[in-house]
């Protein structure tokens, strides 16, 4: 089985509904006729709903930027995931701005992908050290951390999907290189391979994120172990999410 490469837009806290829809709209001509991949739009909770009819019966995917993880009740502001399921694929679970910004931990990053899968919505599991965790030379400590962590109990992971996002690169500018990146990424995958066997570590889906822009998404999708990107401020610029995209479907990448 091949990996099918996937780029998706964290559009975080950007775009009013109107906004929203008038940015997928001119996203979306481009977009829909790019194949062999997977594209997803992960805009703010209130364009879910409207964005879902209008990308009904076109090739692009939805994905929600966070979660809660009960699955209802008194949790004022918060959304859960059966509320989700009804409106997207995907969900970005421990995003480092929720980590680092909304103080989420390990254990409830776990909790949102178990409370995720349960209703078959796969969630993008974001991993990544700090600056000085990467000047400390302490990268692959905190990432097998922080994925073992996310995958506690957690008995299967071949369709979810993995972001390695060093929290340095994020929002920066100051990319990791290619081979920075992949030579993590592998490192993820090798730890997948011991949670869950070879297969697994076949199948499962691991982007890069953090700074990615057209000028350097070729670089990334070169790498052997990279399977696509997470894209955060591009994301929100409809020429540069086109160029991302289209570079990465005209590299016709098979991730074996
Ligand atoms: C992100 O938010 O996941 C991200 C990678 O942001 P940026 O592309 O802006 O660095």
């Amino acid at each position: 089985m091949q990996r099918i490469p996937m780029i998706a837009g964290n559009w975080k806290m950007n775009t009013t509904l109107s906004e929203a829809l008038k940015l997928v709209k001119e996203m979306l001509p481009g977009l829909e006729k790019l194949e062999g991949m997977e594209k997803v739009l992960c805009p703010p909770f209130v364009s879910l709903a409207a964005m879902q009819n209008l990308l009904r019966g076109t090739s692009l995917k939805l994905g929600a930027q966070n979660l809660y993880y009960a699955e209802k009740g008194a949790y004022t502001g918060e959304i859960s995931a059966p509320m989700l399921a009804e409106l997207c694929d995907y969900v970005i679970v421990g995003h480092s701005e929720r980590r680092h910004i909304f103080g989420e931990t390990d254990s409830m990053v776990n909790k949102k992908v178990q409370a995720a899968l349960k209703v078959h919505l796969l969630p993008i599991i974001c991993v990544g050290e700090k600056l000085e965790e990467n000047e400390a030379g302490r990268t692959r400590e905190v990432v097998t951390g922080q994925l073992k962590a996310a995958l506690d109990g957690v008995s299967e992971a071949g369709e979810l999907v993995i972001a390695y996002e060093p929290v340095w690169a994020i929002g920066t500018g100051k990319a990791a290189t290619g081979r920075q990146a992949n030579e993590t990424v592998a490192l993820i995958r090798s730890t997948i391979l011991g949670l869950y066997g070879e297969k697994t570590a076949h199948n499962v889906r691991i982007l890069y994120g953090g700074s990615v822009t057209p000028a350097n998404i070729l670089e990334y999708m070169k790498q052997p172990q990279i399977d696509g990107a997470l894209v955060g401020g591009a994301s929100i610029k409809a020429i540069d999410f086109f160029s991302i995209v289209s570079q990465t479907a005209e590299m016709g990448k098979k991730c074996e």
